[in-house]
């Protein structure tokens, strides 16, 4: 398409139809429901895609081209398009990504356009940087050579040319010296290009000898890339049983047409055993995207991916959205994992995002995971997906045995929390120079700090939430807002002192018991406050390969696909911890969690055992995990939803009111009751408060949107929000498909 020209134009007294501009709607990344209608200037030609800048107001802001303008404001009064980035225009097939997005989460297409233009930097070529190198000229008459300029003309006599910061700093003098010396023409600027991108993955680097099974695995997946049409295969298989190295065949083969590989991972951050393996594998490291980027980072990975100069990245969520010039094939690794589901801004989850993306772009996907969402599952059961299994582990490497601690019988003493049987446990495996993990997902001391002469519970001011206890770094916080405070001295209702005791374990009171029983263990925490950032996680992960540590104790940070050789005990302290919420998918999550944690025991030659303590042995998830029985847990769980008419069998939508008021709050969820679609097959439930009635200083209320699931939930919902007038101090966030209800 070229800008195109209004062809309804009133004909002027001598018939001639006057030149009317043309016109573009250009979408922004801004709350906006629709994209709004610029004038192009002569002499701009613009395609859709395209990156400009347009006014906006009194601001200039980015946008981008969606398409011919179409509104009804007369082309005279359209504001002219101010220019067009040089950079390559967003693929078609995102926009229709966007668009997508937009349409299914229900969130404004401008916010799924800002996720897409996170970095408007990178829309401008990178600019060189100026180097200096030393000038043949002599000083000027009056020009005194100081010691500092000597030194700085001195490293120019043996070096390559550098910017004016760097000659400061080895010269070390001010930046002012190296500027003086320039405007007297004894240093000559040199423009440096920035540097250029790193080497690239090489697809024909050979990878390990497959078993058949993988063979097979991986030809199958080849042969999608190759057909380059849309497919969802569900590869799944145990940990350790291949995929990786599988799904590295499909990468080989995608590279191989030249074509551009998303991965994406839950936490990016936690992930750097995966890079490792990807660079020695293919001898050259993908392109990383996640949130703890610089700032120059991401605007070159931008702005390389756009050009088609980055061949594989590796990301979070996130990297969904960034403008790949020539994607051919994605995947989702732990493809079950809950760090997928976006909760702030536009909720969305990534998997299913990625599902779509694939087929509006008409390529392959891969979800890997050794458990499967039940959404998953079942898709594969109905041939929507097609699944591929990997039997067993690589080099037949044992599972290990799971056995139940019933608590009830098996009783730790008071305030501690490690069962007897699981202490002798530890103290043999201990004694074999072996190594073990003690899994418990909380961070801190104790969850919750009570005053034993009044009852009063420490509660967070901003949220339905206690205050954590972290010992280590003697404070209180707010697990939701981030709250944090010193542990008071006394009650802060009764006023007693000495009366607050610590109620409950965290990692760290673990951790103390720990100590009590085996002084001489190297033990260590690994939760995601104790450790920070991706280096001090590494080194972390480092230290327990090669078996610095004895014992480690941790949150979930721990349970993503490590690989420990020495490690044969892994403990779950408190095992029914994911269940107590009891929402959707309680069991399944903690299942798919637990499995994980046990998956990490007996990785090497020497087989694992893992104890789970729990005061429901006979829970279905309990029994399940000890029996090994996958599928049977699976089939359960997927009975039970179905009967409930539950997800993935049936629909649901959450409608979460907030503001700081809470009686207007109030009063809009209650319009929204009342205004709900409720029909023979569509229930609405609420409004009711949230669990988190409270949170950040805002009040929750939740309504739950049930319907079959082949009901157009989105235009339901539309039709349901036009009824009722929502005050701007009250938000009414949309969550389709919702994960968490809280
Ligand atoms: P998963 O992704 O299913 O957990 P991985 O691909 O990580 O499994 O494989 C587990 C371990 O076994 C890794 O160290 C991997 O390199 C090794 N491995 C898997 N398949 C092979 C193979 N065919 N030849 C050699 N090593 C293999
Ligand atoms: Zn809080």
């Amino acid at each position: 398409m070229r800008a195109s020209h209004a062809s309804s134009a009133p004909a002027d007294l001598l018939g001639h139809t006057p030149p009317v501009a043309p016109r573009v709607s250009v979408l922004l990344p801004l709350p906006l429901r629709e994209p709004y209608d610029y004038r192009v200037p002569s002499g701009l030609d613009l395609q859709p895609g395209d990156y400009v800048e347009v006014p906006l107001g009194p601001r200039r802001v980015i946008g981008v081209v969606w398409g011919p303008g179409g509104g009804t404001v007369e082309s005279g009064r359209l504001k002219p398009v101010v220019r067009r980035f040089d950079v390559p225009p967003m693929p078609e097939v995102e926009r229709r990504f966007i668009d997508w997005v937009a349409a299914y989460t229900m969130t404004m297409p401008g916010m799924v356009l800002k996720m897409a233009v996170s970095v408007p930097a990178a829309l401008d070529p990178p600019k060189p940087t100026i180097a200096y190198h030393r000038s043949a000229a002599e000083p000027p008459p009056g020009f005194k050579l100081t010691e500092a300029r000597k030194r700085v003309l001195a490293l120019l006599d043996d070096g390559p040319p550098r910017t004016a910061p760097e000659l400061a700093d080895e010269a070390g003098c001010g930046v002012t010296v190296v500027r003086g010396l320039a405007e007297a023409g004894m240093l000559e600027p040199v423009l440096l290009q920035p540097a250029s991108v790193s080497p690239h993955p090489e697809w024909n680097r050979p990878g390990p000898t497959l078993s058949p099974d993988q063979r097979a695995a991986a030809d199958f997946l080849r042969q999608k890339v190759e057909a380059r049409a849309y497919a969802t295969v569900l590869l799944d298989g145990v940990t350790g049983s291949g995929k990786t190295e599988v799904y590295y065949e499909a990468i080989s083969a995608c590279l191989e047409q030249g074509r551009q590989v998303l991965v994406l991972l839950p936490e990016i951050a936690l992930s750097a055993q995966w890079l490792d393996r990807f660079a020695r594998r293919f001898g050259a490291p993908p392109a990383e995207w996640h949130s703890d980027l610089t700032g120059a980072a991401r605007r070159d990975t931008w702005r390389a991916v756009a050009k088609g100069e980055i061949p594989v990245v590796v990301g979070a969520r996130s990297a969904l959205f960034l403008p790949y010039r020539d994607l051919g094939l994605i995947i989702v690794d732990e493809e079950h994992d809950a760090a997928y589901k976006q909760e702030e801004g536009a909720i969305y989850h990534a998997r299913d995002m990625a599902v779509a993306r694939a087929h509006l772009g008409q390529i392959p996907i891969a979800l890997v995971s050794a458990t499967p969402a039940l959404e998953t599952q079942v898709n594969a059961d109905s041939r929507r997906y097609v699944r591929v299994h990997l039997p067993g582990r690589h080099g037949g490497a044992m599972l290990p045995d799971v056995k139940l601690i019933d608590l009830r019988a098996d009783r730790p003493p008071p305030r501690h929390w490690l069962a007897p049987g699981l202490k002798k446990a530890l103290a043999e495996t201990l004694a074999e120079g072996e190594q073990a993990m003690l899994f418990l997902n909380r961070r801190g001391y104790a969850p919750l700090t009570l005053c034993r002469a009044c009852g009063h519970r420490l509660q967070c001011p901003n949220c339905t939430a206690w205050l954590v206890e972290h010992r280590l770094a003697r404070k209180l916080q707010c697990h939701h807002c981030g709250l944090a405070q010193p542990l008071p001295e006394a009650c802060p209702n009764c006023g007693e002192h000495g009366t607050l005791a610590a109620c409950g374990p965290g990692v760290e009171r673990i951790a103390e018991e720990v100590a009590e029983l085996f002084p001489d263990a190297r033990a260590a925490i690994m939760a995601s406050d104790t450790l920070f950032g991706p280096r001090a996680i590494q080194e972390m992960i480092r230290k327990i390969a090669d078996h610095e540590l004895d014992i480690v104790i941790g949150t979930q940070v721990m349970a993503k696909g490590h690989h420990f050789p020495m490690l044969t005990l892994v403990g779950v302290v408190d095992a029914d911890l994911g269940l107590a919420g009891g929402d959707l998918r309680a069991g399944e999550r903690t299942y798919q969690l637990l499995h994980q944690v046990a998956g990490r025991a007996g990785r090497g030659e020497r087989p694992g055992t893992v104890y789970l303590q729990t005061y429901m042995p006979e829970h279905p998830v309990m029994q399940a995990l000890a029996a090994g029985d996958r599928d049977g847990f699976y089939q359960l769980e997927a009975e039970m939803r179905l009967e409930a008419a539950m997800p993935p069998f049936g629909r649901l939508a959450a409608l979460i009111v907030s503001g700081e008021d809470a009686a207007l709050v109030d009063r809009v969820s209650m319009a929204l009751g009342r205004a709900a679609p409720r029909s023979d097959t569509v229930a609405v439930l609420g409004p009711a408060p949230a669990p988190l009635a409270l949170l950040r200083g805002r009040h929750r209320r939740r309504l739950l949107l049930k319907a079959p699931r082949s009901t157009p939930i989105q235009s339901l919902i539309a039709n349901w929000l036009e009824q009722v007038e929502v005050p701007p101090a009250v938000r009414v966030q949309v969550d389709v498909d919702p994960y968490s209800f809280l």
